[in-house]
């Protein structure tokens, strides 16, 4: 189970792979990636983070912006259609998650109800539905939608999502699994990941998100909330850690 993202001037897909790669010790079962061009595009694959690769060489996975998943199945068996990345039901908006939403089974009746119908048997689909559901039901933007679904979602995460309509935007939260984020050397380019292994050959600068923070990553930067809505100071640290 590991994360990674990136946005930034390289072609995210290769940043995300290699990624992948690097925290395939962390164990899993299936691995995908989202890109982001004019379109919002998944892959994903059952197996080693070697099929995935061998399943898009012919595909086209261009674009800057982009998320990769390894997954450590607790919901759903693990294949195809159980793998992540996640979509909205709108298919605007890809999700990866690391962990366990415990409620998630109250959430998915209370969609279903609403009308939401699932693909897969993951506690993370009914995640990323639920922060659909509520940035159309407030009208709210996806940050502040994000915020709301933490304070209802019980469980552990690690997430980051991309969104169609915000092509260089990342949102990522966790709670009780880890996440990295690299600032790229001319801060115009981030990385999102499990561990710093997958950073620390574009960058050493490097901010440890805190439990029950949101990071948002877009053309002005990046921004942490907590889920009080206050900002919190970003705090960017050096690693002293090669290859
Ligand atoms: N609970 C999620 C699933 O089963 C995420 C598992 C993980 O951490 O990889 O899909």
């Amino acid at each position: 189970c590991g994360i990674i993202g990136y946005v930034g001037h390289r072609q995210a897909h290769e940043v995300l792979l290699k990624g992948l790669k690097r925290l395939e010790y962390r164990g899993y079962d299936s691995a995908g990636i989202a890109v982001l061009n004019s379109s919002l595009k998944v892959f994903k694959k059952q197996g080693k983070v070697s099929d995935l690769e061998q399943f898009i060489q012919d595909q086209d996975v261009s674009g800057t912006t982009g998320i990769g998943h390894t997954r450590w199945a607790t919901h759903g068996a693990p294949n195809d259609v159980n793998a992540h990345p996640h979509l909205s039901s709108d298919k605007k908006l890809a999700m990866i998650h690391n962990g366990i939403i415990e409620n998630y089974d109250t959430l998915k009746k209370e969609l279903e109800k609403k009308g939401h119908r699932f693909i897969s048997e993951t506690d993370s689909e009914v995640f990323i539905q639920f922060i659909e559901h509520i940035q159309k039901h407030n009208q709210c933007s996806l940050e502040e939608a994000v915020r709301l679904a933490l304070t209802e979602v019980v469980g552990a995460y690690a997430i980051v999502i991309t969104s169609k309509d915000n092509p260089d935007q990342l949102i990522a939260a966790r709670k009780g699994s880890p996440l990295v984020i690299g600032v790229g050397e001319e801060k115009k380019e981030y990385f999102l990941a499990s561990d710093a292994t997958p950073i620390i050959e574009y960058t050493k600068e490097v901010v440890y998100l805190n439990d029950q923070e949101i990071a948002v990553i877009n053309g002005d930067g990046l921004s942490i909330k907590n889920l009080d809505d206050e900002h919190q100071n970003p705090y960017i640290q050096t690693l002293d850690m090669e290859l």
